[in-house]
């Protein structure tokens, strides 16, 4: 089985819009297009994981797990 390509997203809304904020002495910032998030954090996720993020992004009061 071959290995899943991880894709690095926004640990928000689940999307791949992340670009990088010009950082100075705090390093590298991502922002993301898509929702505004702004944080030196990103998932690396594959495509299920992606779909989740997005998921559970739009329906945010849904609860987590289920399904
Ligand atoms: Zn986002």
């Amino acid at each position: 089985m071959p290995a899943k390509r991880l894709k690095e997203v926004c640990p928000v809304c689940g999307s791949s819009e992340l670009y990088y904020e010009m950082g100075g002495y705090t390093g590298k910032i991502y922002h993301c297009k898509n929702c505004d998030y702004v944080g030196p954090l990103v998932v690396e996720a594959d495509e299920e994981m992606i779909k989740a993020l997005k998921e559970s992004y739009r329906n945010p009061e849904k609860p987590a797990g289920e399904g």
